[in-house]
């Protein structure tokens, strides 16, 4: 029976189940048992986190230096985390110009966005060469106009990329250009990025799990860090004791001291419709494209293989701990069904038949950071601000590269060891990101409905901006 928004099945119950991507992936093959650690053991390098981070540290230390003792300890299991729940865009950061350019320069603006491109290419050679087929398809990425006050945005956006020197990376297309490669009627023109890949998460994250065990990684799963005492990681039932520790913990960071001025963490959820191949074709979004608006509570959405689309957004409350609101939160699983109805009305009986949510890990500037905690030998990577599926490669050479002291071009990107201007202390950051991050969503949901919005929520969704930092709108 399907309730007014189509939820059925799994999508009633949210955070009760694993991801459909975890899902179908571990039934495929649920790789080897990592129990958890129950003594003290010694290695080179410890990796806390086996998400996207963790596993490409992994993989690109064996590259650098096959005899290193690595071990990686992870709380659930590898891609329990958003590694194993995201929308699977492997994106370029063409789209992230402006904050770039504004930290860093154009020139190592270009040379980050580089980067990313290299690492989708890397993303798609990896799993090549280790026969993990993760549904890679790359067609690029489609923003989409739903509001009339994001069409300065997209002009902005395009010019920008044109100004670097970078204009085939991405164009304007017209009304007409974006419905004929998706027809829905909540669009109104945008733009193109080349730089984009559909990928089935989960897929990857296990992969990469394979492919480091087989490489000689120890991995103890169901295993929480407590904390570190100088590099030694501390669990329940042993430890690992280390001359590297790496924190490779996405949004959990806001627990850890050395990570937690860096981060906010905010929700977002995603909803999946059954298959329906044939209302695809109807639409004309048969070409594989990424797609998302152009709001700062991002829609995003992509389709699958066999017809589905994943489509997320919504949600968007922010914590002081990442709780069960980032799992279960009945609410944001609404929020993102009513966004997809409304972008969607072709699908209307088309059921949505899981969901699931995650948290994301909010930095300062929309952008994230890697390097090296102060004069200690912790390192991190962080602040990935719901992109992190191509960033983490880089990340993962890039701290590779610090922990081994190679000297190369990956070390010196400008978001290695970048310092940026820090979120207020806590009760003010979570309650302050809270009350921020609802402004957002009700500012750009009056202007997607071409409603003034309330000067009271202007003025709120404006206040990032006005402290100083890289977020939400001008
Ligand atoms: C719903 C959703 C959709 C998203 N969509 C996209 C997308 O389409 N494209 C994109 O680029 N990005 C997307 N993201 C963001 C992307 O998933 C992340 O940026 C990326 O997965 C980060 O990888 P990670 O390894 O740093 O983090 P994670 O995958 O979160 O891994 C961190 C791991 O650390 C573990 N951990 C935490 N604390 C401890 C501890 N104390 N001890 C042991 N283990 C611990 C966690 O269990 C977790 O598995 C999305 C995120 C969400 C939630």
């Amino acid at each position: 029976m399907l309730d007014a928004l189509g939820l059925t099945g799994a999508a009633l119950t949210p955070g009760a189940q694993r991801s459909w991507w975890l899902r179908e992936a571990l039934a495929r093959d649920p790789g080897q048992h990592c129990p958890p650690l129950a003594r003290d053991i010694k290695a080179d390098v410890v990796i806390i986190g086996g998400g996207f981070t963790g596993l490409w540290t992994a993989y690109f230390l064996t590259e650098r230096n096959p005899n290193l003792g690595i071990a990686i300890l992870e709380q659930d299991i590898c891609g329990g985390g958003p590694s194993g729940r995201n929308g699977g865009f492997a994106s370029g950061w063409w789209d992230e110009l402006h904050g770039l350019v504004t930290l860093y320069g154009s020139e190592a603006a270009v040379r980050a966005c580089r980067a990313i491109t290299a690492s989708i290419a890397g993303i798609s050679e990896f799993c090549e060469r280790n026969g993990i087929d993760t549904w890679y398809r790359r067609r690029g990425y489609m923003y989409a106009i739903t509001a009339t006050a994001h069409e300065k945005l997209c002009e902005e956006m395009v010019e920008l990329a044109r100004e670097v020197g970078a204009g085939d990376e991405l164009r304007e297309l017209t009304t007409a250009e974006v419905k004929e490669r998706c027809d829905s009627p909540a669009f109104h023109g945008g733009a193109f990025m080349r730089d984009g890949a559909s990928i089935q998460p989960a897929r990857l994250a296990r992969g990469l799990r394979r492919v480091v065990l087989d490489r000689g990684v120890t991995i103890h799963e169901g295993t929480a860090v407590e904390r570190l005492d100088g590099t030694t990681a501390i669990t329940p039932n042993g430890s690992v004791r280390a001359s590297h520790a790496v924190l490779a913990v996405n949004a959990w960071g806001i627990g850890w001291p050395q990570l937690n001025r860096r981060l906010v963490a905010w929700s977002s959820y995603i909803v999946l419709t059954s298959p329906a191949p044939d209302r695809l074709r109807e639409i004309g979004w048969t070409g594989g494209e990424l797609i998302s608006d152009f709001r700062t509570s991002l829609r995003y959405f992509r389709t699958t293989p066999d017809g589905r689309i994943a489509f997320g957004g919504g949600g968007g409350r922010a914590r002081r701990t990442v709780d069960a609101m980032f799992t279960s939160d009945a609410r944001a699983v609404t929020e993102t069904a009513e966004g997809f109805r409304l972008m969607f009305p072709t699908f209307a009986d088309v059921p949505i038949e899981d969901a699931w949510g995650g948290p994301i890990d909010v930095s300062p500037t929309h952008l994230p950071t890697f390097g090296r905690v102060g004069p200690t030998n912790v390192y991190y990577a962080a602040g990935y601000t719901g992109n992190g599926v191509a960033p983490t490669r880089v990340a993962g050479e890039v701290l590779a590269d610090l922990i081994t002291g190679a000297d190369t071009d990956a070390v010196r990107l400008p978001m290695v060891n970048a310092r940026p201007r820090a979120f207020p202390p806590e009760p003010f950051r979570s309650w302050g990101a809270a009350v921020v991050r609802r402004a957002m969503i009700a500012k750009e949901t009056a202007e997607e409905h071409g409603r003034e919005p309330g000067f009271v929520v202007s003025q709120l969704a404006r206040t990032p901006r006005r402290m100083g930092y890289l977020l939400g709108p001008d």
